[in-house]
């Protein structure tokens, strides 16, 4: 009968954590390690030793101190150049592919215009083989790549990246993982996540929720995401499809949806309901959006009721969501981050009639830190996972 987990595993468990620290915060001092992971000043030593051994951090003395009389002390960084991931980010309207270092930095990107109508995924991200090429090519002689991760504005099943329905790209039944495992050429899957669930991630990990366990992340462009993430854990469901916010049905006698439905929430709150509630062309996107921001904030009566219906709509679903998840943050991104921002007052006072107040009390309604690539850095901690829950994993694929 086993008892508890054994030393090795207890190893590798603390290996994985002062990676984790060193990649999330940088180079960190042995005693800063000591006291954020709760381990002795030798274990510290050991644990360091046996990463800097396996080539993923390395230990010298910090910038700022060097030169200077007397013993500096030693601080730990991870390994950016030569410990690598790829990111892809497959949206409506760009396909992106970055090569992103331990420690976060974004080393390469690449970015291309995703032709809207093209229907086979394999076709539409085709432009990756070529981005990959490159990123290949720049990186270090010796650089490590540890795995793919990718991030598309789509319900997608977590085993295998197969998009079962992207309404706004215009893709059913897409085999888009093996698509990428193709182009990535290296004989490992590509992990591959909704958009809305890695910007989510991204801003749990290192942006403006960073050490908030509890929140909701809501992205808008043609359609409306939304990320979870409930005592620190994505939350994705059985599949991978859940937090499917855009498609929560709040107007039953509304418009019809993409999804088939009718009234859901993108219907009112997407960029086509505030377009077309301030009498634009459905096509103007984002920069259409802007535009109506614009006028409201100038006077425009159209463009201002627009602002207040849609912002009404934005505050009931978000007081769905609070009285559901209870969440310490509401962050609001893409399109939906200049609708919120316009519309902040009627948000707030729709929260304050709809939401119970012991669920809404402590929330934080929040626009992103990262902007535009969180979907993308989230793709790149998606690919990271693996090393740090075994940081000194032999790699048959790449010792081959
Ligand atoms: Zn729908």
């Amino acid at each position: 009968m086993r008892v508890g987990p054994s030393q090795e595993e207890i190893r590798r468990s603390n290996l994985g954590a002062l990676l984790r620290s060193v990649h999330l915060h940088g180079a960190m001092s042995r005693a800063d390690l000591t006291a954020s992971l709760g381990l002795n000043r030798s274990t510290i030593g050991a644990l360091t030793a046996d990463l800097a051994a396996a080539g993923l951090v390395s230990e010298g003395v910090p910038r700022e101190q060097r030169g200077r009389a007397g013993r500096p002390s030693l601080v730990v960084r991870p390994e950016s150049e030569k410990v690598y991931v790829f990111a892809f980010a497959v949206e409506v309207d760009r396909i992106v592919a970055a090569r992103v270092g331990l420690g976060g930095a974004v080393l390469d990107r690449f970015e291309a215009a995703r032709p809207r109508g093209e229907h086979d995924a394999a076709t539409a991200v085709a432009p990756i083989a070529d981005f990959v090429r490159k990123m290949r090519h720049t990186a270090p002689a010796g650089a490590r790549l540890i795995g793919s991760g990718a991030a598309v504005s789509a319900m997608v099943r977590r085993d295998d990246g197969f998009v079962r329905l992207g309404p706004q790209l215009g893709w059913a039944d897409q085999p888009l993982g093996e698509a990428l495992r193709g182009l990535v050429g290296d004989g490992r899957a590509v992990a591959v996540r909704n958009n809305a669930d890695l910007a989510a991630l991204a801003e749990h990990t290192r942006g403006a929720a960073a050490g908030c366990d509890n929140l909701v992340y809501l992205y808008g462009d043609a359609g409306i995401g939304g990320g979870i993430i409930a005592a620190g854990r994505p939350v994705t469901g059985h599949g991978g499809y859940g937090g499917e916010v855009g498609h929560m049905v709040v107007n039953p006698n509304g418009k019809a949806c993409s999804c088939g439905s009718r009234g859901c929430w993108e219907t009112e709150i997407g960029e086509h309901a505030l377009l077309a509630a301030a009498g634009r062309s459905a096509t103007a996107g984002r920069e259409g959006i802007l535009t109506v921001v614009d006028a409201a904030s100038r006077g425009d009566n159209t463009a201002q009721a627009a602002m207040r219906q849609v912002g009404d709509w934005l505050g009931f679903g978000v007081a769905n969501l609070v009285n559901i998840f209870n969440p310490e943050m509401v962050i609001f991104g893409g399109t939906l981050r200049e609708v919120y921002l316009a519309s902040a007052a009627q948000v707030r006072s729709r929260l304050n009639r709809n939401g119970l107040p012991a669920c809404r009390e402590h929330v934080r309604l929040r626009t992103p830190q990262l902007g535009q690539d969180a979907a993308l850095i989230g793709a790149a901690e998606l690919a990271f996972e693996p090393l740090f829950a075994d940081p000194l994993f032999a790699d048959p694929l790449e010792s081959a």
